[in-house]
């Protein structure tokens, strides 16, 4: 504990004063620097430097960060709020800041989403322990439980095989969500993936497949049984997401016309309303937006929202739910009324689960406009709690393989074609053309189905049933509108499906403890930072 605080402390001192060379004696080096030349003049800078906005903002920015201070008392943190942005790799949170900026009329660059403005920030290394580009379960236990594990299995170490549940029943791993929930503070789930999906899952459930969802083999229960059955504290307090199927039997249809999955007959909803008494006590479960708009936090203690069949919908294509459903802002801002009647503070994991799959259908629009509606939520977090006694870690699991690329001018539209300029800045008049002669987009895939261009279709997932097929390879874009939301960007090897990539991901934190978040680190280094500053494990 000792060496913790001393550590931190130098490491907190580094970042906080990276300009004064004292800090190097605190971490156990004496200062070695030469004696100053009396002699020597500092080098005064041309007035029109010293004038540049570049350079005042950049002087500024050095000067908040000095101000900045960290309660680095482990516990310190009551609450702590997971924001997982999956497959929300550096370039898409790049062309979602762009986007976001040119949204509201800018140029777009200079723009900052809400996490972007946190104080501390680091990168991660998200690969699984037998994968050098991970999948979204290996990656989500990883950041659950602080340890590293395969592809493919949830919470359970990396000697199970995937799919041996035997051996995943001797090997499971407790959560951050289960240590907050045995703390005595509330927990929520949040996400627009179906809850039962590898990330969300991660938070409550053990499992050598992630596919089981609904169906479990060799004797274990499948994910959905486990989310109603949790025996952490009184289990999770707040559920909001997709994925009513795996809840429901086979037998019964739901509001929006759509079966349940479930093959042994349980309707988990009925369980879920018995054990905490749904209309009885203070439990409540909906499944629509005029449910969720009709809720009444204050006489609430237990939620469950369950709002489409499979994952929630696009943001993008979120006005075409049949029975209407809330966003991730919306969500966010609701659960966090809910959990924050807790004096004992609460865990709450948000993630947004489809700027993943708008990548691997290959669409930037779906992405990144889910990536800005992710954004609005940790604002949200960030305008409802303090940063005195709230953790906010904002992370993704892992990258995909859209690039950014060409030398658009500034401003150009993220979603458009590379125009260049002429120097001054000045763009050209028409886009520019690559040695094909043909004209191409600032983003594009290095893989995935290709080219698609369907026009003012919203649900990027339509792509896979496109008469197009697979098409990868260059297309003639003359003609093509490629910022409308239908349009599938280009990718140069053809895959059915466009995949995750390797490289870091960026990680941001603001509260006690943000410090921590710093370097470049495991991902399973993210739990201990949860841990530690929440007191979790003492
Ligand atoms: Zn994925």
């Amino acid at each position: 504990m000792k060496r913790y605080n001393k550590l931190a402390t130098a490491f907190s001192l580094a970042l906080l004063a990276s300009a004064c060379s004292d800090s190097d004696s605190d971490r156990g080096r004496e200062p070695d620097l030469p004696e100053p030349d009396p002699e020597e003049q500092a080098l005064s800078l041309p007035q029109s430097q010293r004038e540049s906005s570049w350079f005042t903002a950049g002087e500024a920015a050095v000067d908040a960060a000095r101000q900045q201070t960290v309660n680095n008392t482990p516990g310190a943190a009551k609450n702590i709020i997971l924001f997982v942005g999956d497959g929300m790799g550096i370039s898409t949170v790049t062309a979602a800041r762009i986007l976001a900026g040119q949204q509201q009329g800018l140029d777009g660059e200079e723009y900052q989403l809400s996490f972007e403005k946190m104080p501390f920030a680091g990168l991660v290394k998200t690969y699984n322990t037998n994968q050098q580009t991970p999948d979204s379960a290996g990656t989500a236990t990883a950041l659950m439980t602080g340890v590293k594990t395969k592809a493919g299995v949830i919470n359970v170490d990396e000697t199970v095989a995937r799919g041996d549940c035997a051996a995943s029943l001797e090997r499971p791993l407790t959560t951050a969500l289960e240590l907050a929930e045995a703390k005595g503070k509330s927990t929520g789930i949040i996400s627009t993936a179906r809850i039962t999906h590898a990330t969300p899952a991660a938070t409550y459930a053990k499992s050598p497949e992630r596919g089981w969802e609904y169906k479990a083999e060799g004797g274990c229960v499948d994910i959905a049984a486990q989310l109603v059955e949790l025996t952490a504290g009184d289990g999770v307090d707040l559920v909001l997401g997709g994925g009513r199927r795996s809840f429901l039997p086979n037998t019964v249809t739901d509001l929006e016309g759509k079966a349940g999955k479930r093959e042994d007959g349980r309707n988990l909803v009925d369980e879920w309303r018995k054990r905490y008494g749904d209309g009885v006590t203070n439990a409540a479960y909906i499944e629509n937006q005029s449910g969720f708009d009709a809720l009444d936090i204050a006489g609430i203690d237990k939620l469950l929202g369950l709002f489409n069949a499979s994952h929630m919908h696009y943001e993008a294509d979120r006005v075409n739910d049949v029975a209407g459903e809330p966003s991730l802002s919306e969500m966010t801002a609701k659960g966090l009324e809910l959990l924050q009647k807790n004096n004992d503070g609460y865990f709450l994991m948000v993630e947004s689960g489809r700027i993943d799959h708008g990548h691997h259908a290959g669409s930037a629009y779906s992405a990144l406009t889910d990536a800005v509606e992710f954004a609005r939520a940790v604002q949200v977090a960030m305008d409802n709690t303090s940063a005195e006694d709230t953790l906010i870690i904002v992370t993704a699991d892992h990258s995909h393989v859209m690039t950014i690329a060409g030398y658009p001018t500034r401003g150009n539209p993220i979603l458009g074609k590379v125009v260049t300029n002429d120097g001054s800045g000045q763009p050209q008049e028409t886009p520019s053309l690559a040695d094909d002669g043909l004209p191409y987009t600032t983003l594009s895939y290095g893989n995935g189905a290709g080219y698609a261009n369907m026009g003012e279709e919203t649900d990027a997932d339509e792509r896979y049933t496109h008469s197009s097929g697979i098409d990868a390879g260059r297309k003639d874009l003359t003609h093509v509108d490629t910022t409308a939301p239908g349009y599938h960007q280009e990718a140069l090897v053809p895959l059915a499906s466009e995949s995750h990539a390797g490289e870091d991901v960026g990680v941001w934190a603001r509260g006690p403890g943000a410090h921590l978040v710093s370097g470049t680190n495991e991902q399973n280094y993210l739990f201990h930072v949860m841990a530690r500053a929440g007191g979790l494990l003492n």
